[in-house]
C-alpha cells in the first residue's frame, strides 16, 4: 500500500520532507501541497510527479485523496491543523511545536482524548538518531546506575539577527528538552536560566550563551548550554552521568585525519547534515504506523510538555527567577510504553 501524503507548508523544512517522502523513504508518496504562499506551493507541486495543489490547509484535509498530513508550516498555524486532521480522523505529522501556547497543546491533547486514539506525532527528530537510542538503552539496561546528570551542549555556528534570546530557548533548546525528557525518562519539574558573559560575535540583543538548569522530576538535573554563535560548526553533545558510569555522544565522524602533527574530523555545517539519518528514520516510522493504523514516537503529550516547559524557559531567563513547571495530569491514552 502507499500512504497518501498532504504537506501544509512548503518552506525549508517543508521542502525537505518533500524531498525525502519522495526520493528516500518507502510506502509513501506525496499527493498533495499547500501552503500560504500558493505560488510557491505550485511551484514545489510542479517538480513532483502527481501532486495537486490546494488552496488551504483545511481543504487539503478534508480532501479523500489525502490519507495522512505533514504539517510544515510555521509554528502559530499548527494548532489549527492538528485539530483539523483529528477531527478528521487522519495521522499527522506536526514539526515542532505541537502548538505555541499551552492551551493550544491542551485543545490538542482533549481532542485527541475525545477522540480516544491517538493522531499525531511531534517531530523531536533526536529521538530518531542512533547516538541518543543507543545512549538510551545504555540507560534502560542499567550499565551506569541510576541517571543523575544530563549535560547537553547545542552549538551552532551562526544565527540570523532576528533571533532572539526567549527563541534561543523555544526554537533551540526545545530539543535538548525533549532529549531530557526522552533520555531521563522523567518529567521537567523547574527551570532556571543562567546567563554567561556574552559572545562579542552575538548581535547586541542577544544573550548567547546561555544555560537552562531543569529539575527533573525525579531529582536528576539537566544542563543546557545553547552556543548560537560559536563558528566553529554545527555541534551537539550530550552526557549523562550515572551512579557508577557514564555514557555520551561520540563525535560523528566516519574518519579521523592525521596530518601536520595533529588529528581531526568534520563537525557538521548545520542541523539538517547533523540528523539527516534522524530525519529519515523518524518519517519513515511515522509513514510505517500511519499506514497501519498506528501511533508512534512523540506524542501529542510530549508536544504538550515541551511547550510548557519551554514557556517556563522564557519566563525564568526574564525572571531571573526558578519557575516551577505544572502539567496538567497526563491522560492514560499517553501512558508510556512499556
Ligand atoms: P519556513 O521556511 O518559514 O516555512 C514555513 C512555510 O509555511 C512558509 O512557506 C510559509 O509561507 C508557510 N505558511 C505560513 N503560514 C501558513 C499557513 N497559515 N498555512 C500554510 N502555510 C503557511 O519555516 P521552516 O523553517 O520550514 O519551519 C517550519 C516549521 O518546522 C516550524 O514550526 C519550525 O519550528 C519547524 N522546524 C523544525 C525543525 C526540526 O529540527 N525538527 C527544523 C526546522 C524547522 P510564508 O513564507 O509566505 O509565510
Amino acid at each position: 500500500m502507499t500512504l497518501d501524503v498532504g504537506v501544509i507548508g512548503v518552506g525549508m523544512i517543508g521542502q525537505d520532507h518533500i524531498r525525502r517522502l519522495t526520493h528516500v523513504l518507502a510506502g509513501v508518496r506525496v499527493a498533495a501541497v499547500t501552503d500560504v504562499d500558493l505560488d510557491r506551493a505550485k511551484s514545489v507541486a510542479g517538480a513532483l510527479p502527481d501532486a495537486q495543489v490546494f488552496g488551504d490547509g483545511a481543504e487539503l484535509i478534508g480532501s479523500d485523496d489525502v490519507d495522512a498530513v505533514v504539517v510544515a508550516s510555521i509554528g502559530s498555524t499548527h494548532e489549527e491543523y492538528v485539530l483539523a486532521c483529528i477531527a478528521a480522523g487522519k495521522p499527522v505529522f506536526c514539526e515542532k511545536p505541537l502548538a505555541t501556547t499551552r492551551e493550544a497543546c491542551d485543545r490538542i491533547l482533549d481532542a485527541e482524548v475525545a477522540a480516544g486514539r491517538r493522531l499525531t506525532m511531534v517531530g523531536f527528530m533526536r529521538r530518531y538518531d542512533d547516538g541518543y537510542r543507543d545512549m538510551r538503552e545504555v540507560i534502560a539496561s542499567g550499565h551506569i546506575g541510576a541517571p543523575l546528570l544530563f549535560h547537553s551542549a547545542h552549538r551552532n555556528p551562526s544565527v540570523p539577527d532576528a533571533v532572539t534570546s526567549a527563541g534561543m530557548v523555544v526554537d533551540t533548546c526545545v530539543h535538548d528538552i525533549d532529549t531530557a525528557r526522552y533520555l531521563l525518562g522523567a518529567e521537567v519539574a523547574a527551570v532556571q536560566v543562567a546567563k554567561p558573559r556574552r559572545s562579542s560575535r552575538a548581535a547586541s540583543h542577544l544573550q548567547d550563551p546561555l544555560v537552562l538548569l531543569l529539575e527533573m522530576s525525579d531529582g536528576a538535573l539537566t544542563t543546557v548550554e545553547a552556543a548560537v554563535n560559536i563558528g566553529y560548526g554545527y555541534d551537539i553533545r550530550g552526557e549523562v552521568v550515572g551512579e557508577i558510569g557514564t555514557v555520551a555522544l561520540a563525535d560523528t565522524n566516519r574518519i579521523v585525519l592525521r596530518r601536520d602533527g595533529g588529528f581531526g574530523g568534520r563537525i557538521p555545517a548545520d542541523w539538517r547534515e547533523r540528523f539527516v539519518r534522524a530525519y529519515d528514520v523518524e518519517l519513515q516510522a511515522w509513514v510505517d504506523a500511519a499506514s497501519n493504523g498506528r501511533s508512534t514516537g512523540p506524542s501529542a503529550w510530549d508536544g504538550y510538555a515541551a511547550t510548557v516547559v519551554c514557556d517556563a524557559g522564557v519566563e525564568a531567563l526574564s525572571s531571573g527567577q526558578r519557575v516551577p513547571v505544572s502539567l496538567r495530569d497526563r491522560p492514560a491514552l499517553y501512558a508510556p510504553e512499556a
